[in-house]
């Protein structure tokens, strides 16, 4: 196994922090995170209280703090998706609330710039370099299909045909997924007023399979990698929200707890794994425990009127770590 270099770790459970930083045109006068330790350590501050209550020390993995680049972020990310090469199902997804980054570490800001390039288009990247030069008498081959979930609707975003299962399309290069990605994106935006309203209500799932064959001996391997945009986590005002938004709302929260619940589940090595409790858990289940390996991107916002649902992200992400 060249590239099993990621150890398992807590039933193969890693938490990746990632603090975006101040945009242009924020207020800058106060952030809530007070400080960010070199081995995973964030400590979280409450300015409306007072003495030490109003800290908190979490330990994860890894923190990223808002200077991060995508480059650094992608390689303590790259050993995880090198597995896949090695037959491992591997999931990757973003938690944190609307506007705290998580499209930006998933995809990026901005796919014509490769610099920019999030996780998604430069582990594509990596798995066909590697593939191509890795000197073995495998060959790969690798296909990708992408789906948004929305109310607990599963939808095709490479394909309009109503099959049951999403449409797979194999790739040969990066250029192939950019061009699929950027028709995923567009359906996307599709009877979506606005495409930020949209997105952030509803997770998107890029999967990625490999096959590869080994030409001496023709035995195969499978891998897999989900790339996952999870809708904002952020909660809705029960007493505000109405209608579509509350439903909307309802199923988010209820999608998000049920993947808290697997994953929960899995780091305690329960016997019992509930991936029936929602359509986000069905879809990655083939990637959430078993041999999987799972990492999750924590997205914070680093302004002070963040602070509530910083803590509550930091809390889902503390029970499943
Ligand atoms: P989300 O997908 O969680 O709603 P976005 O990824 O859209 O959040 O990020 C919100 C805004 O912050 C965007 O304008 C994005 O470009 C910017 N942003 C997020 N993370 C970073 C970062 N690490 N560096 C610079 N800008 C960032
Ligand atoms: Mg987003």
């Amino acid at each position: 196994r060249l590239y099993n270099e990621v150890q398992d770790l807590k039933g193969n459970i890693r938490v990746y922090v990632r603090i975006r930083p101040f945009l242009p045109g924020q207020n800058k006068k106060q952030t809530t995170i007070e400080y960010i330790g070199e081995n995973g350590e964030l400590v979280v501050v409450n300015p409306s209280k007072q003495g030490k209550d109003s800290h908190r020390l979490f330990k994860f993995n890894k923190v990223f703090g808002p200077s991060a680049t995508q480059e650094e972020v992608f390689l303590d990310t790259q050993p995880l998706i090198r597995s896949v090469l090695d037959g491992f199902n591997v999931c990757i997804f973003a938690y944190g609330q609307t506007g705290s980054g998580k499209t930006y570490t998933m995809t990026g800001p901005n796919a014509s710039s490769k610099q920019d390039w999030g996780v998604n288009y430069r582990a594509l990247n990596d798995l066909f370099h590697i593939s191509q030069n890795r000197r073995s008498s495998f060959i790969y081959e690798v296909g990708v299909q992408m789906v948004e979930i929305y109310n607990e609707q599963v939808r095709d975003l490479l394909s309009s045909d109503a099959v049951p299962d999403a449409s797979m399309h194999p790739v040969k290069s990066t250029t192939n997924v950019l061009e699929l990605m950027k028709i995923g994106l567009m359906n996307r935006a599709v009877g979506a007023t606005a495409l930020n309203e949209r997105s952030s209500r509803s997770h998107s799932v890029l999967t990625v399979h490999v096959r590869g064959t080994d030409m001496e001996t023709s035995a195969a391997l499978r891998g897999s990698l989900h790339l996952v945009d999870l809708a904002g986590s952020e909660r809705v005002d029960r007493s505000e929200a109405t209608g579509d938004r509350l439903k909307e709302a309802q199923h988010i929260n209820k999608s998000l707890s049920a993947l808290g619940d697997v994953i929960f589940a899995l780091a305690q090595k329960s016997s019992h794994v509930p991936y029936r409790n929602s359509k986000l858990t069905q879809v990655l289940q083939s990637s959430l425990g078993g041999q999987a390996k799972t990492l999750m991107f924590v997205q914070l916002n680093p302004d002070v009127d963040s602070h509530s649902e910083t803590l509550s992200t930091l809390k889902f992400a503390e029970r499943v770590s």
